[in-house]
């Protein structure tokens, strides 16, 4: 369906859990986070009844988020079932990959081709001090065995942080002239209030684009619908692509199809706005579905027109990331 500004509004982001096995210095660090309790996650039986409720108004298209979503028990089970229900036409993960190696194949086969794996160094040790855990092999691995079982396009997300890894710039921009992978580097945005989010550590999608052209001349792509904000590009010869989410700096609010359920049951039209609707306590109170769908239908209409937020002074947003999910 179309929100108050002519949008379409049909993919869902959807956080299975706030829980996970990195700590990531831009989303999640070791000290000061706040868990939601186990009771406000919502089931998984919640999480089906809300996306069924969803694709009645327009939802064509999800993706599965956290926290890490293979950290938590049962999913393959749900993915299966979520898999089933009729009238999407794409599910897609975002995962860091560190339990990957032993689940892609039991996630493949449920159907889902599409994945995103977040990395932000090719350096074991550097990876440590971005995660706070020593799991570069197991990505790398976990990677490797998503190209074996047919994952495609596989995406690695990089967020790319001044001073921290902005000088694996060119690494990864060169990975993909050997490997097949979309190589997505995302701007470092002000979410959650332990972010390390500053001025200094900002780098724009721009300039990650000019260092990158250093190396070759590197091809606009086609845009599909599916492709969401990134602009694609790619080298000379390359057997992958490269990618620019300008998440602060290049307005796309004006194209943004999104809505977001947060792991606690909290519809979101923005991932920067604290503007929410809390559907789990009417869902859990035995609201009927009309009430449910006026209240995703609410949301969509009065999605925020933009993020309001300046790249080089934004405010933060409250929640963390982890709870939304990316
Ligand atoms: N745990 C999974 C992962 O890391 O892929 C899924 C959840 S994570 C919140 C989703 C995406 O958000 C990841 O690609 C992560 O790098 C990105 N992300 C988290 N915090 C961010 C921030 N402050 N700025 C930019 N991207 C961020
Ligand atoms: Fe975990 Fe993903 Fe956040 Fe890193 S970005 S701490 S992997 S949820």
């Amino acid at each position: 369906m179309l929100d108050n500004n002519h949008r379409v509004i049909n993919y869902l982001r959807l956080s299975v859990t706030d829980r996970c096995n990195l700590r990531c210095i831009y989303c999640m660090p070791e000290k000061g986070i706040r868990f939601m309790p186990h009771s406000e996650i919502l089931t998984y039986e919640e999480i089906l009844h809300i996306v069924r409720l969803s694709i009645q108004k327009g939802i064509r298209k999800i993706r599965l988020t956290g926290g890490e979503p293979l950290v938590r028990k049962g999913f393959i089970s749900f993915l299966e079932r979520l898999s089933k229900i009729e009238g999407l036409e794409e599910i897609t993960l975002t995962t860091n990959g560190v339990l990957l190696k032993s689940l892609a194949v039991d996630i493949k086969n449920c159907g889902i081709s599409r994945i995103n794996v977040s990395l932000d160094s090719l350096r074991p040790e550097r990876f440590f001090r971005i995660t706070g855990r020593d799991f570069f092999e197991r990505v790398w691995e976990g990677l490797e065995e998503a190209e074996h079982v047919g994952f495609n396009p596989i995406k690695i997300n990089v967020v790319a942080i001044k001073g921290v890894n902005d000088d694996e710039i060119l690494d990864f921009a060169s990975l993909t002239l050997n490997k097949p992978y979309h190589v997505r580097f995302i701007e470092i945005m002000p979410i959650g209030d332990k972010n390390i989010w500053t001025t200094e550590k900002f780098i724009s999608a721009k300039e990650i684009h000019n260092r990158i052209q250093t190396l070759g001349i590197l091809q606009p792509i086609g845009h599909n619908t599916l492709d969401g904000p990134a602009e694609r590009y790619a080298l000379e010869g390359a057997k992958g692509e490269v990618g620019f989410i300008g998440a602060l700096s290049n307005h796309f609010c004006d194209n943004c199809n999104r809505l977001r359920l947060t792991a606690d049951g909290h519809l979101k039209g923005c991932l920067f706005s604290d503007q929410e609707t809390d559907i789990k306590t009417p869902l859990r109170d035995g609201k009927g579905d009309s009430h449910l769908l006026n209240l995703i239908m609410d949301t969509i209409l009065n999605k925020p027109k933009d993020h309001g937020l300046l790249p080089y002074n934004p405010r933060k947003c409250v929640r963390q990331m982890n709870s939304i999910g990316g």
